[in-house]
């Protein structure tokens, strides 16, 4: 079922006088004088959405675009809650602190049951908050040592734009390892070179945005305790695992990326992605109570009760949390095995199919990352096409299957991806197929005439996006 569906009014077909009366003359800008019946604002609203894109079809999101009904039920008994408000809900604050414990129970840490961690509005908060953690204990570390604690920096690879956020926003200056050539993610070596008594830590992501592959957590982790052993600079890795850290327990087991490794202080992941929760949860764990600095830590007391907090918000919805809870108790490790596993399939086989066109070379084949495909043109000179087209062609039949350029130093190729999600069918993926061949006959039958009216379309310039 489509998300927060569950209380849809009748099916009553908008009606245009009413949506007229509700905007008066298209001033849609202008704030409303007069109240106006709840049903037909809802009709107008309701009619309005229809005409977002089919969120089934949008294989360029990770975010949760299917639940079940009884989280859809849940959602709804939660709208009043408030997860800041810890005394007049402490049901929903047990629940949160539930699903820490079993997170760090999941991710292997040494001390599950008294970890710290908290539930974020989604990575992006949670790297925030992991990336504070960090400067805040190497800024204890220098001035332990008498030394100098101004130019902070982070070491990372290609990461989402929630790194950039936070070294912009919390002035530590980046260091990202640039892709060259054919390689696309960090490695022990871009890491080494970077690293000095003035980083505060390293991310690795488990689960490039880019080319859906797992940065190898394992590998970095030896290579800076080398680092360690050989000059006395220890230095944390904060494993950025939006997606990765709900997949690799569950598709990898023996994968080592998590509190097994001693070097990795803390974890971010968003619950809303392949944590199946509704959109609005994430999770930042540390590994154990000492990785986050009490000083980070705020106690407020205006709700009643004693209540410690650390977030950037402070108001948030409760349901998104209950719901992942849900999710826990309803799947287990089975549950998410079985889901994650399927989507897995479906993306290996979807490449091996999409290889089978021609004219795409496989960058990232679905196996030992997200679920999902990526791929580049063999030979974008002698294709009469790019991806870009292909993606333009694939949106007006409802698909949206994004292409875009990689960050520097390969800006450029150009890539286009699939990322598969629970409620995607392999009904879905042959319908999918069909539509790519279909495109591709075109774009090829389009350049074939004598007069190439649109000729050089093929490569016009789509650097915009
Ligand atoms: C999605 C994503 C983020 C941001 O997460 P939100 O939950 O959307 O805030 C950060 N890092 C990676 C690797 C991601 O995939």
């Amino acid at each position: 079922m489509p998300l927060h569906n569950t209380r849809q009014l009748s099916a009553r077909p908008t009606n245009a006088i009413e949506s007229d009366a509700l905007h008066r003359s298209g001033q849609t800008y202008i704030f409303p004088e007069i109240s106006h019946d709840p049903q037909a604002v809802y009709r107008t609203i309701h009619a309005q959405l229809v005409l977002d894109g089919n969120s089934q079809h949008n294989l360029a999101t990770f975010c949760t675009t299917w639940i079940e009904p009884e989280v859809g039920l849940l959602m709804d008994e939660s709208a009043d809650k408030n997860m800041i408000d810890k005394d007049e809900y402490p049901q929903t604050a047990a629940i949160e602190e539930r699903c820490v414990h079993m997170l760090a129970d999941l991710w292997n840490s040494p001390e599950s049951a008294s970890t710290m961690g908290c539930s974020t509005t989604g990575s992006s908060e949670a790297a925030m908050l992991g990336g504070l953690a960090m400067k805040w204990n190497w800024r204890k570390r220098q001035n332990a040592l008498g030394k100098r604690t101004d130019s902070p920096n982070l070491v990372m690879g290609p990461v989402q734009v929630c790194w950039h956020k936070f070294c912009r926003y919390f002035d530590v200056n980046i260091r990202e390892v640039p892709m060259e050539n054919e390689r696309l993610l960090l490695t022990p070596d871009e890491v080494l070179k970077r690293c000095d008594e003035n980083t505060i830590g390293v991310v690795v992501t488990l689960g490039v945005t880019f080319t859906l592959q797992f940065e190898p957590v394992h590998e970095i982790s030896m290579a800076l305790d080398k680092l360690h052993a050989e000059t006395g600079l220890d230095i944390p890795i904060h494993v950025d695992g939006a997606s990765g850290a709900f997949l690799a327990p569950f598709l990898e087991p023996n994968l080592l990326w998590d509190f097994r490794l001693p070097r990795v202080r803390s974890i971010n992941a968003s619950g809303h992605k392949f944590g199946l929760a509704p959109l609005g949860v994430g999770w930042a764990l540390w590994r154990e109570k000492l990785d986050l600095p009490d000083e980070l830590i705020f106690d407020v007391n205006y709700l009643g009760g004693n209540i410690p907090t650390f977030a950037l918000n402070f108001s948030r919805p409760g349901g998104e949390i209950i719901c992942q809870y849900y999710n826990f108790l309803r799947l287990g490790k089975a549950g998410y095995r079985r889901i994650q596993s399927e989507c897995s399939d479906i993306g290996r086989e979807l490449a091996v199919q999409i290889a089978a066109f021609g004219p795409f070379e496989i960058i990232y084949d679905g196996v030992g990352g997200i679920p999902g495909v990526c791929w580049k043109l063999r030979d974008p000179a002698r294709t009469p096409f790019t991806l870009y087209d292909v993606a333009d062609r694939l949106r007006d039949r409802g698909w949206l299957v994004p292409a875009y350029s990689m960050p520097p130093n390969r800006e450029d190729l150009v890539i286009q991806r699939i990322l598969i999600r629970h409620g995607f069918t392999r009904e879905m993926a042959r319908e999918l197929l069909l539509e790519m061949g279909r495109t591709i006959e075109h774009l090829q039958h389009r350049s074939h005439g004598a007069l190439r009216p649109d000729a050089g379309s093929g490569t016009h310039n789509h650097s915009g996006r």
